[in-house]
């Protein structure tokens, strides 16, 4: 392998201790401990582990996380009514509901209930408009972590050509916003199911970033010499996880690449922790 690694859990931990100093510091000056509530609906076993490692890293950060756990055929209106409760309640700063909902369930409707400023996620409509205006309220966690590797590898944006392989509203999209915002300044191309020569725009890349969701999709013979690759994929074959890049072959090619398991999965949890405590800034007054 010929391509540096970069490392989603050193540079997730340094995110963390940052985060744990400035919470300390804000429950010094306000009393107040920032809390994120997390709501899981079923029995997913993927969605308990997120979870689970979400409530963990709260807990390792000084924050205050709290799981409400409802079963499979919770309604929907028991769940507005939670989302309700939840935005009404002043010691809750930030509130998740871990995705996907039981088929039943309308998750559109139960995102958008979430109030903007405890949206966590930035899944809110206003959130999502706020952010493609250029003054991000929430940066999506996901794409915000991918943000963060690139710059601690330092890895320049502006001007460069990026390819993002997928167009999801988690991943593909904010992704897309970050990127083209000023300070980034990046030239975007986003490919998708439709897309024609998928090879061929993922060889132009300076940077490519993969977040299809199908192990190993992006072959190592896509991958321009010296590109900067980030595989946001998180996939299970057999008893191990995949990534969307054949990280192997994409290695000898690229000049930094992000692994998985230990890339851009411990950034997204390190970018919600810093989200909840930007929220409960946000309801203290302590920014706008
Ligand atoms: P998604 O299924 O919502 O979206 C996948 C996207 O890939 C779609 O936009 C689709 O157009 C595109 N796509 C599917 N098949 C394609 C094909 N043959 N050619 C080109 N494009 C194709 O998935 P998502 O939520 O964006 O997640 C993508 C991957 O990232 C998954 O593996 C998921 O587990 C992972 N993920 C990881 C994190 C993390 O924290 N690291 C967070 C979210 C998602």
């Amino acid at each position: 392998m010929t391509a540096t690694l970069i490392d989603g859990k050193q540079i997730s931990a340094e995110c963390r201790k940052e985060t744990a100093a400035s919470a300390e510091q804000f429950v010094n000056e306000t009393g107040v401990r920032p809390h994120l509530a997390a709501v899981l609906v079923g029995d997913d076993p993927a969605s308990q582990v997120y979870v689970r490692n979400k409530e963990l890293a709260c807990e390792r950060a000084g924050l205050q996380s709290t799981l409400h756990r409802l079963p499979a055929e919770t309604t929907q209106q028991e769940l507005l009514a939670l989302v309700q409760t939840l935005n009404e309640d002043v010691s809750v700063h930030g509130i998740l509901v871990q995705l996907p909902l039981p088929s039943h369930l309308n998750s559109t409707q139960i995102l958008d209930a979430i109030t903007p400023l405890k949206d966590v996620d930035a899944f809110h409509p206003e959130n999502v408009g706020r952010l493609l205006q250029g003054r991000p309220r929430f940066l999506p966690c996901t794409p915000a972590g991918v943000m963060k590797m690139l710059e601690v590898s330092g890895t320049e944006t502006a001007g460069r050509r990026v390819t993002i392989v997928g167009r999801s509203d988690i991943v593909g999209k904010p992704m897309a916003a970050l990127l083209l915002q000023k300070g980034a300044d990046a030239t975007v191309t986003i490919c998708h199911s439709r897309t024609a020569e998928i090879a061929e725009e993922c060889r132009r890349a300076e940077i490519l970033i993969a977040a299809v969701g199908i192990p190993e999709f992006v072959r190592g013979d896509w991958v321009r010499p010296g590109a900067v690759i980030i595989d946001v994929g998180i996939n299970r074959v057999g008893d191990r996880l995949a990534g969307d890049v054949e990280f192997a072959a994409a290695a000898e090619r690229a000049a930094a690449i992000t692994p998985v398991p230990g890339g851009v999965g411990p950034m997204t949890i390190a970018m919600l922790l810093q989200n909840t405590l930007h929220a409960a800034r946000l309801q203290h007054g302590f920014v706008s």
